[in-house]
């Protein structure tokens, strides 16, 4: 950390900052410049984190230098990790589609949305047992049926299961049933949760906060790395915007910046960010353009009978276009589709 003193600073404040650095248990050291004196700290992270000399009189400006998310830093990892999803790999040299139902409704429902997201070259699938809704009156999910219907699917199909959980209470059962856990938009800052999902000992799905700083996030990725678990995607799905005619906007900028500061792949849930079908091959193109090592997608056998995101839900046409993206775009990039198992 650098504290920029002001350039009318004096020595006696100064003296405080070095007191104030040095009282907490770090080491000041000074370095007068013509018109301006900076004091570099070096100290533990805990001591980094408590410090408060934004306030003190003197100081114009305190710089951290390193990272305050350290497992999940590129800093310290120089390699891109690869997170392996029930044998399924989620990382820098191929581009895994993850599709399937918002919400598992029904059995016949979810194996024919993962017959179709199979058919559109699907290696994982994806379905909401649990759905945090933004109304108390809509859709709140089956629940424990809906794992077991997951599971079911999972057998009939051989897809390994991405699914969604929203309590720390329910993280055991949501493990024992799925062989990935979802962090929801919703709950990205459910710390609970994270650390929960950080000691069940399967990977992790973080979906970015609807309102969240690329720190944000990987500060609630730290979370979960903290406890001992660094099989962790992250997955960016739009954030809130001015504009009413999309869902959310779509921060591609997300996937290569996730890419510089952090080892950990990044996915795009191209779904969640438009919420409106026609967006979602064109959206999904442009994830995969920017590097992304996923494309997360809703697929519906019926989607204008859908209990959750029909308006989202890809079938036909669009689920074939979709199809043909994951496996001529890739190639492009240096990549290859992840083939399913
Ligand atoms: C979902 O993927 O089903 C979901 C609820 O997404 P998000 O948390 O991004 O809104
Ligand atoms: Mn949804």
């Amino acid at each position: 950390m650098v504290i920029v003193m002001s350039p009318d600073a004096g020595d006696t404040q100064l003296a405080e900052v070095v007191s104030t650095v040095e009282t907490a248990g770090g080491a000041a050291f000074v370095s007068r410049g013509v018109t301006r004196t900076i004091v570099g700290v070096v100290a533990g992270e805990d001591v980094l984190e408590s410090l408060d000399v934004v306030g003190l009189p003197g100081v114009a400006e305190v710089v951290r230098i390193t990272a305050p998310y350290k497992l999940v830093s590129h800093e310290n990892h120089p390699r891109t990790s690869t997170v392996n999803v029930g044998g399924v790999p989620i990382g820098p040299d191929t581009v895994t589609l993850i599709a399937g139902p918002c919400a598992v409704e029904t059995p016949e429902q979810t194996l024919a949305a993962a017959r179709m997201a199979q058919r559109a070259g699907a290696a994982l699938l994806r379905g909401g047992a649990y759905k945090p809704r933004t109304s108390p009156y809509a859709f709140q999910g089956l629940g424990v049926e809906g794992l077991r219907i997951l599971a079911e699917v999972r057998a009939e199909t051989g897809l390994p299961v991405v699914t969604e959980v929203t309590e720390s209470k329910d993280v055991d059962v949501v493990a024992e049933h799925a062989d990935m856990l979802q962090i929801g938009t919703r709950n990205m800052q459910n710390f609970a949760l994270l650390q929960a999902c950080g000691s069940v000992g399967k990977p992790v799905m973080l979906k970015r906060g609807l309102t969240a700083t690329y720190e944000e996030w990987l500060m609630a990725a730290e979370y979960i790395a903290q406890r001992g678990n660094l099989d962790i995607v992250l997955c960016e799905r739009g954030v809130r915007s001015f504009e009413p005619a999309i869902r959310n906007m779509l921060d591609v900028s997300a996937v290569p910046m996730m890419h510089a500061l952090s080892h950990l792949p990044i996915i795009v849930d191209p779904s969640h960010a438009a919420g409106r079908r026609d967006l979602v091959v064109p959206l999904a193109r442009a994830a995969i353009a920017a590097g992304a090592d996923g494309v997360m997608v809703d697929v519906h056998p019926h989607p204008e009978t859908a209990r959750c995101d029909g308006p989202q839900a890809l079938t036909g046409t669009e689920l074939a276009a979709l199809g043909e993206a994951v496996e001529t775009l890739p190639p492009l990039l240096g990549r290859k589709r992840t083939p399913a198992l």
